[in-house]
């Protein structure tokens, strides 16, 4: 299997490019959501196998504008994941303690144990987004930590780690749509924050910043997949698919066992 918009060098990725609805060769939507429904259980089959085997750890990292998604991807690709071997951490504005310390403190305490799968809502990938797009540290400080991140992700995947980075992109227009949607819905309206509108204005600052994380932290180790997002279904296949296909490409093994099982009689 192969994943679509995986970015492994991105030197060259322009964002004004990337289109957040499906491409032209994409299934159509019922047979996409087919596609989700038979890759959730191979998931979830997977899943247990990284357990049992014990020597690999995943660490997915979601990255999206407000209502791009992070959330709903959480809860339709890992719905059918056994939570003892997964863990999902958000990533709010830091705490007093956390800017005490350096910008991957945080992430590395929220890494997942091998075994089991990581799940980061938001990232260390703030540290170069919204740090850069309001000036929360000087210039020099954030255009240094791209190669940071890139040496903290290979430390990690030489350590039995495979990290997979996704970001959900959705249209402007989309997303007034979702943000209205939120504003509307007494049921969402609890998702709804003012300060998103302030954060919109800021779009295309935004955008630049996405492209330049995009084109410095796409590496073979730690690539991003660039998930058209403007289509719930189309983008729940990509994530799963990439997923699975990552998880299956590290020859996983139960455990054998260290005793003779036929000279055990139970009594
Ligand atoms: P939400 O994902 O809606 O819960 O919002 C979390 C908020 O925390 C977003 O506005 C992020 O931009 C903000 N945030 C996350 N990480 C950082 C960071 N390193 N520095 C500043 N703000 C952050
Ligand atoms: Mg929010």
């Amino acid at each position: 299997m192969h994943t679509p918009h995986r970015i492994e060098n991105g030197r060259k990725f322009r964002i004004a490019s990337l289109s957040p609805t499906p491409p032209k060769n994409a299934p159509s939507k019922p047979d996409g959501i087919r596609a989700t429904e038979t890759l959730l259980p191979r998931l979830y089959a997977l899943q247990e196998k990284l357990f049992a085997d014990g020597r690999k750890g995943l660490l997915i990292v979601l990255q999206a504008m407000d209502t791009g998604g992070k959330d709903g991807t959480v809860q339709h690709v890992f719905s059918g994941v056994n939570p003892m071997g997964c863990r999902v951490t958000s990533f709010k504005a830091p705490t007093p303690e956390e800017l005490r310390h350096p910008f991957l403190w945080r992430a590395t305490n929220a890494l997942p144990p091998r075994g089991s799968i990581g799940i980061f809502n938001r990232s260390h990938y703030e540290d170069v987004l919204v740090v850069r797009v309001h000036d929360l540290v000087p210039k020099p400080v954030w255009s240094r930590r791209y190669s940071q991140i890139n040496e903290w992700e290979r430390m990690l995947t030489e350590d039995g780690y495979v990290v997979l980075k996704f970001f959900l992109h959705i249209g402007r227009d989309e997303q007034k749509e979702r943000l209205q949607a939120r504003l509307d819905d007494p049921a969402k309206r609890w998702k709804f924050e003012p300060a998103d509108l302030a954060e919109r204005k800021h779009w295309d600052d935004y955008m630049k910043a996405y492209q330049d994380v995009i084109r410095k932290c796409s590496t073979p180790w730690a690539p991003w997949v660039v998930v058209p997002s403007n289509r719930k279904w189309y983008r729940n296949l990509v994530v799963a698919s990439a997923i699975v296909d990552a998880l299956q490409k590290l020859d996983l093994k139960l455990p054998e066992p260290d005793f003779d099982p036929s000279a055990i009689r139970i009594e």
